[in-house]
């Protein structure tokens, strides 16, 4: 039987924010589910590269997917890239991340900015002294004239330094001072606040505000949410910046994420992982979802478990069917999904030897064990717990997909066949 467990995460009440483009609509907070989004990291000015890579990212099951929007030629290119995406029919909205002349490039290309599905908004980045409210006033009166939705994205490595002055000229004279990572932290959130609250003040429904604070270090980062979550309740968009490569970059972010996640905190999350050379983009979103996924949060794909090997299973076969399995039933998921919904919670066992095999196979949908060094060159397949095949020989991959295939057609509704 699937041991998928039902979610025991009480999410905290939050608003919901909606962004809308073209009749499609996407909902963040509230009742949504956490949402899963991602960034290019292409020129935006290149129209067609930066299509293809949003359309792969939403292929890989971005909800969301931001695009740097830094210069004229940039701004210029977003309605091609719009244009481009819907030719494709990527249903996805773009968020355009702004930082320093976000002001100026929503006013001279009214084209970018109806194009745009959101605005990112950093209030580190809008401007010094007397021309921070300014430029921060003309990016929210966009946001009303042209009815988007922004989020409000605080960052460590660019928090407001006049605000973070005035916390630490106060806490220099406080009777209690605090140290200095809980005044950064306090500023962070401060100036997440304080424009939240001019945004509406200038006139944009607290429903169209999504909040990040966003730090690289996950004590600091769990610290900062948790505080920001009861302090407010507009959705919170979840981030470790600057995460890194490689395995330290998802650890990193699964560690913080999943600790602010099980306290129901979060309304759609980023992971911020550095590409190693020649890796896909799209690792950022499979990573998102395979949070969410293990911790009972949604489903998005079956779920392979497998085991690690050891010392009683000596040939590789076992990993190669477990990377094939779990290969395949992540390129068979855009047929799936429309034609077997409810396959995503399917888990598939592949196990190594008969130590826990035939356990792991039966607590699966589908669960094979395969053969140890020594073992009789046999591999039970288990179905719903019970043993329904022992497969031999050198096909045993192409006919434990068949088994997969079979027992999906079986047991999700098929809206093809009916
Ligand atoms: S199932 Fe067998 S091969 Fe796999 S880790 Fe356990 S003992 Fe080792």
């Amino acid at each position: 039987m699937s041991s998928n467990p039902t979610s025991p995460i009480k999410r905290r009440v939050s608003q919901q924010s909606i962004i809308e483009w073209a009749g499609q609509v996407v909902t963040v907070g509230g009742d949504a589910p956490v949402r899963v989004q991602s960034m290019t990291n292409t020129d935006t000015a290149d129209a067609i590269a930066t299509a293809i890579q949003v359309k792969e990212l939403a292929k890989a099951g971005s909800e969301i997917v931001r695009i740097t929007v830094d210069n004229p030629a940039a701004a210029a290119a977003v309605p091609a890239i719009r244009e481009q995406l819907d030719k494709m029919d990527v249903y996805v909205p773009l968020v355009g991340d702004f930082h320093y002349n976000g002001h100026t490039l929503l006013n001279d290309y009214p084209d970018c900015a109806q194009a745009l599905s959101k605005y990112r908004i950093n209030p580190g980045n809008v401007g010094q002294g007397a021309k921070r409210d300014m430029q921060f006033s003309q990016m929210i009166e966009m946001a009303c004239r042209y009815k988007k939705p922004i989020r409000i994205g605080v960052n460590w490595g660019s928090l407001d330094q006049d605000l973070l002055a005035k916390l630490l000229d106060q806490n220099a004279v406080s009777a209690t001072p605090k140290e200095l990572n809980q005044v950064m932290a306090e500023a962070l959130i401060q100036s997440a606040l304080q424009s939240a609250q001019r945004a509406q003040e200038l006139g944009l429904p607290s429903n169209q505000i999504t909040l990040s604070c966003k730090v690289s270090n996950v004590q600091d980062l769990i610290s900062v949410y948790r505080d920001l979550a009861v302090r407010c309740d507009y959705p919170l968009h979840l981030g470790l910046t600057e995460a890194g490569i490689g395995s330290k970059g998802i650890v990193a972010s699964t560690a913080a994420l999943s600790v602010l996640l099980q306290e129901g905190i979060g309304d759609t999350i980023r992971i911020s992982l550095t590409p190693e050379p020649g890796a896909p983009r799209e690792n950022e979103v499979i990573v998102a979802q395979e949070i969410l996924q293990t911790m009972g949060l949604r489903h998005f794909t079956p779920m392979v478990i497998a085991c690690p090997g050891c010392g009683r299973t000596t040939s590789t076969y076992f990993q190669e069917l477990a990377s094939r399995i779990q290969s395949y039933l992540r390129h068979q998921m855009p047929i799936w999904k429309k034609n077997h919904p409810g396959v995503e919670s399917m888990n598939v066992a592949v196990m190594g030897c008969i130590v826990n095999g035939p356990g792991e196979s039966k607590h699966a949908n589908i669960g094979i064990s395969l053969p140890g060094t020594g073992e009789s060159p046999a591999a039970p397949v288990f179905v719903d717990g019970v043993k329904v095949k022992t497969l031999r020989g050198d096909k045993i991959a192409e006919e434990f997909q068949l088994i997969v295939d079979e027992y999906v057609k079986n047991t999700y509704q098929n809206k093809v066949s009916g």
